[in-house]
């Protein structure tokens, strides 16, 4: 359990997936928003300032990755974990996401077990290796 609760923000269209990821991360002691599409994610990642997002790659509208250019073209998030979700198992989407500023990169279906530690890897300051 975190002695101080970091917030965790996960831009999802699929709602099983959002609670799934709640129920998950919300047992470990996070605090977890929530946003449907990438304009939600946006607005709600500056008002809230988690610090860490996940990101669905395929939202409907704008994507994961133009939402997360977006977000590392600003400021306030250069320094913020950005970890890609996705289904596709495309050759590819690992470079993708890393190249649109991604920190990290998780594939579906996500393994409730392996998330928490994910998450607390991508918290700690010196382990942004993009791995
Ligand atoms: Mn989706």
């Amino acid at each position: 359990m975190l002695s101080q609760p970091s917030t965790v923000l996960y831009v999802e269209d699929n709602e099983g997936n959002r609670m799934l990821v709640r129920r998950v991360l919300e047992a470990e002691g996070y605090s977890v928003l929530e946003a449907g599409n990438a304009t939600e994610g946006f607005e709600l990642a500056q008002e809230k300032r988690p610090d860490l997002i996940l990101i669905d790659i395929n939202l409907p509208e704008t994507d994961g990755l133009t939402l997360t250019s977006r977000l590392k073209a600003t400021p306030s998030f250069m320094s913020t974990p950005i970890i890609a979700i996705t289904a596709n198992v495309m050759r590819g989407d690992r470079e993708r996401s890393l190249a649109a500023g991604c920190d990290g990169y998780i594939q579906k279906p996500i393994d409730v077990d392996f998330l928490p530690l994910q998450i607390a890897q991508y918290l700690q300051p010196d382990s942004h290796t993009g791995s």
